[in-house]
């Protein structure tokens, strides 16, 4: 790796900081990106993306992603893989520990996402693409005429049942207490809905079926009874929240209460040179394709910085 002081580091492999790569490399920054834990970010982890424009048939995630990575290394882009674990933002050029590398650079774009909570169930992560999903609008569509279950109890679940009753015959929300965290009016939506029904102080044991490549049924247990059964669905959708990926920066960059990175003007974070672009710092769309416009805003203020401050 290159040791000197970089023009840009870019945080995150996912849909937008690929799309920042693709700017700031084709405005010759020949930037750094750093990836982590989960190359590609969440859309890696999806299947058929159909509402990411310019592919009428849609597009397999990962391969949205690899065109993506192909796209920003052909203009210059330089990777490199690691876990960011300490920065230091408070002296310029800024320091990054990334593994045992300290990497110093003039910008910095942090696009390093939000992690889906997963329930951590034995089958669970082999059946991610297959019927297990975090990402109701990414695919809802593929279980029309099915009957699905959400998890959760907070907004996102109610948001994620609602929108589901569009395809589904049946949704079953899934919840753990009696007691929702989701606002009144979405939990009253949500209740009010003939295609919803809500099975609570339940818990998910499990998600069948591995052996047959899809899922078949949920393997649930009420809390009250202890009893233990079966409900069959085609479908698990996870709503029980995300966590931005920003723990390396602490209290250096305005947070919300829930950890995502707060910004002004869409990209700009309060240490000026550092930038924050899609889900990190995006609580409220969360798609490849806003992610993707934000990376580019990023790349392009971090341009505008560099030209400012001599790059
Ligand atoms: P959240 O409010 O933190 O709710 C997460 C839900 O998942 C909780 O009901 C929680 O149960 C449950 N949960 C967490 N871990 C679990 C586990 N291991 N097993 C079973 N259940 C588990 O998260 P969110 O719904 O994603 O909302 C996050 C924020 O975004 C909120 O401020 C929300 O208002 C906002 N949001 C707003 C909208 C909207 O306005 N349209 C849409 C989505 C999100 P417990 O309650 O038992 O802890």
């Amino acid at each position: 790796m290159n040791e000197s002081v970089r023009n840009t580091v870019i945080l995150g492999s996912g849909c937008s900081g690929l799309t920042a790569a693709i700017y700031a490399a084709r405005a010759n920054l020949k930037p750094l990106l750093i990836q982590g834990h989960e190359p590609g970010g969440q859309l890696s982890m999806t299947t058929l993306v159909e509402n990411f424009p310019g592919w009428p048939e849609g597009i397999q995630g990962p391969e949205l992603i690899e065109n993506m990575h192909k796209q920003a290394e052909r203009f210059g882009t330089e990777f490199h893989t690691g876990h960011l674990h300490k920065a230091d933002l408070s002296k310029r050029p800024f320091e990054l520990s990334v593994g045992k590398e300290t990497i110093l650079t003039k910008t910095l774009i942090i696009a390093s996402g939000a992690s889906a909570r997963w329930l951590n169930l034995p089958n669970e992560q082999a059946l991610i693409g297959h019927g297990v999903s975090s990402c109701a609008t990414c695919d809802g569509f593929f279980f029309s005429g099915k009957d699905i279950a959400v998890i959760g109890g907070g907004d996102s679940a109610m948001e994620e049942a609602l929108f589901l009753t569009r395809f589904a015959t049946k949704v079953s929300l899934i919840h753990r207490r009696d007691g929702f965290r989701a606002s009144k009016i979405m939990l009253d939506r949500a209740r009010a809905h003939e295609k919803i029904e809500f099975l609570t102080n339940t818990v998910v044991e499990d998600v069948l079926d591995v052996s047959r490549k899809e899922v078949t049924a949920l393997k649930l247990r009420d809390l009250k009874t202890e009893k233990i059964w079966d409900l069959p669905v085609s479908a698990m959708f996870l709503g029980i929240g995300h966590h931005p990926n920003a723990v390396a920066f602490g209290d250096q960059l305005e947070k919300d209460a829930d950890g995502y990175l707060v910004t002004k003007d869409y990209v700009f974070t309060r240490v000026p040179g550092v930038f924050a672009a899609g889900d990190v710092q995006d609580r409220r769309y969360r798609q490849a394709i806003t992610a993707a416009g934000t990376g580019c805003m990023a790349a392009i203020e971090a341009e505008r910085f560099l030209e400012e401050h001599g790059a």
